[in-house]
């Protein structure tokens, strides 16, 4: 069984009093998690230590820092199952990755009469960077719509016509919680040959990734929304395409040997790891995906999709509440709004009791214009989080909307 009590005791900022006063109701795990101690204290252990830079020095320091970086890039590997370490490259985040690819992989294999498809409900960082591309590479860009309940719709049919070179799509919705059949969806593009990059920046703590499995051609994810640091993230990329793709950033640590005219390239991974890496973010990286991985991942999901399930019925409970996102299968987040109250106001007040919730277009503003809206309120769970906050959020939920209503 899993205990929520002993795993919250991990996690020193659960203790924090909001205003002094207040029992803190952390609600906003979709944005970031919080971090356990284990993660803090490798920061730490690795400042007070054996800070030095990697792949440097012959000095002592240098060589045990350079160890665990590396052993860090064999613990990402081994937590999302891929074949080999020249497959996980660090970046600062899923925004770095996915601009990584934006550029990297459009520049090597697509030209003009070649389309890229995202969805509807991607965050803005899995839309800008390809926009970005396109206007720089000139592709065409077309998008995966959803239905009302927040559903990819004609998935099957779209793909085959317009027969994309890539599909890009988030494995779980940031706003809707809608959580895509990414397994289906990699098969079907496949079977046409057009590459898939999943942002796995909500999954990676609320599912069991492997990447061997799924086939997927490219897997990002941000350190932060896993109980790690912020500042680290990780490009999965299948090695055969990594190896064509054109290198990205340019500076130390990506090359083999630079003359005044020209730079050969590094190998894989350090490619694309051009200047000093967030040593630090990456070993504390390794120690949070250790940890998720001690504490038993397939319990703390079952709990939190429970736990999903009983918030979602407690909101539905509430009259003039409206629920964004009504997929048959959602994770880790619920987007509401209240009838003729701004999400603003709701979560102004909500603060003021002490619970932590998300108001806005969440990065995802096709996703509001899609509903004819400006925003939502969104509350998101995380393996702390409790029946108890959801109690404490309904209750202030609903002295907040007798206040405004
Ligand atoms: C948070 C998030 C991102 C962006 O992650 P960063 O850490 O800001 O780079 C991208 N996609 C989804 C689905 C997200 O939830």
């Amino acid at each position: 069984m899993f205990d929520v009590e002993y795993l919250r005791r991990q996690f020193p900022i659960l203790e924090t009093k909001i205003r002094d006063k207040y029992p803190l109701i952390y609600l906003d795990n979709a944005a970031t998690t919080q971090k356990p101690f284990i993660v803090i204290n490798s920061i730490v252990d690795y400042y007070t230590k054996y800070n030095a830079n990697v792949h440097r020095g012959v000095h002592y320091l240098s060589g045990l820092a350079t160890e665990r970086f590396e052993q860090a890039r064999d613990v990402v590997r081994a937590f999302i199952n891929a074949n080999s370490n020249d497959e996980i490259i660090f970046t600062r985040g899923t925004t770095e990755s996915i601009n990584l690819v934006a550029h990297s992989f459009c520049k090597t294999f697509l030209t003009k009469d070649d389309t890229v498809m995202l969805t509807q409900m991607e965050h803005h960082s899995n839309i800008v960077p390809w926009q970005i591309a396109r206007d720089n590479f000139g592709f065409k860009l077309d998008y995966l719509t959803f239905d009302d309940n927040g559903e990819l719709e004609n998935v099957k049919e779209k793909i085959l016509s317009v027969k994309p070179k890539l599909l890009s799509l988030c494995h779980i919705s940031n706003t809707l919680g809608t959580v895509n059949n990414i397994k289906e969806i990699i098969d079907l593009c496949h079977s046409i040959d057009c590459y898939v990059l999943v942002d796995g920046a909500q999954s990676i703590a609320h599912k069991i990734i492997d990447v061997k499995d799924l086939q997927v051609d490219f897997f990002v994810f941000s350190g932060h929304k896993v109980y790690a640091p912020m500042g680290v993230g990780v490009l999965y990329g299948r090695k055969e395409i990594l190896e064509k793709m054109d290198v990205y950033h340019g500076g130390g640590e990506m090359i083999k040997e630079v003359t005044m005219e020209k730079t050969i390239y590094n190998d894989l991974p350090y490619k694309f790891e051009a200047g000093t890496p967030s040593v630090a973010d990456v070993i504390g990286l390794a120690t949070a995906l250790s940890w998720l991985k001690s504490n038993d991942l397939q319990a703390i999901i079952d709990y939190e999709d429970e736990l999903l399930r009983y918030a979602t019925e407690q909101l539905q409970n509430i009259d003039g509440i409206r629920i964004f996102g009504n997929a048959k299968h959602k994770s880790s987040c619920i987007s509401f709004l209240a009838d003729g109250i701004h999400h603003l106001d709701l979560g102004t007040l909500l603060d003021a009791m002490g619970v932590a919730i998300r108001t806005g277009h969440h990065c995802a503003e096709p996703v509001m214009q899609r509903f004819c809206i400006e925003g939502t309120d969104r509350v998101s769970i995380a393996a702390y989080t409790t029946k108890n906050d959801i109690d404490v959020f309904i209750d202030s939920l609903n002295k907040a909307l007798k206040m405004l209503r």
